[in-house]
């Protein structure tokens, strides 16, 4: 089983590059930004739960995350592992996946992180918000929300799989296929 953790801050590329791990690799994606977006667009209680925190660059509660994952993870069958993007962004998520993994007799093999300047970010980020209907790309002041959260929630996070030796980083400025074939390179020495 290939269990990779994709990280980064907001706009480094996470969605782009598990669209093409996923293939390659034959992984499952599970991008908790993805999954909460479904339930907004289904109208879900669980959706109208989690836009109060994304309109607003917040993060959406663990233990609301950590049981969306947790439904995922056992109701995926047949898989060669996944390709976690966008979780875990806090310690306690990170922790929490440790033991749900454990329960599957799974384990992370690694986490990447794509790293990428925070004024390279933001304009990404407005690039895409022309086109992506996000309310949460729209505006500077929530783009600057989300970097902030970042910095301060979810880095530690990487600290979390360093102190594991499973931490890897990678330049994610550059050509798409050129970022990928460096993760590619990590992936395949799991
Ligand atoms: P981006 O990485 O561009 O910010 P995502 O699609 O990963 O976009 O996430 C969008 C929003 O969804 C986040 O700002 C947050 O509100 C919510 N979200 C996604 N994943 C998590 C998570 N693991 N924990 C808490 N909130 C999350």
């Amino acid at each position: 089983m290939l269990n990779v953790v994709l990280f980064g801050p907001p706009g480094a590329g996470k969605g782009t590059q598990s669209e093409k791990i996923i293939e390659k690799f034959e992984l499952t994606h599970l991008s908790t930004g993805d999954l909460f977006r479904k339930h907004l667009g289904e109208g879900t209680d669980l959706g109208k739960l989690a836009k109060k925190y994304m309109d607003e660059g917040h993060l959406v509660p663990d233990q609301v995350v950590i049981s969306m994952v947790e439904d995922k993870i056992n109701n995926t069958s047949g898989s060669k592992g996944f390709i976690f993007d966008g979780f875990p962004r806090t310690t306690a998520q990170a922790e929490a996946l440790d033991k749900m993994l454990k329960n599957h007799g799974m384990a992370i093999s690694g986490m990447i992180a794509l790293d990428v300047p925070h004024d390279v970010l933001k304009e990404r980020i407005k690039e895409r918000g022309k086109t992506s209907n996000r309310a949460d790309d729209q505006n500077e002041e929530k783009i600057n929300t989300r970097i902030k959260v970042y910095l301060d929630e979810t880095l530690p996070v990487a600290k979390y799989y360093e102190e594991q030796g499973k931490f890897k980083k990678i330049n994610g400025v550059g050509e798409i296929e050129e970022i990928f074939n460096q993760i590619s390179v990590v992936i395949d020495s799991y």
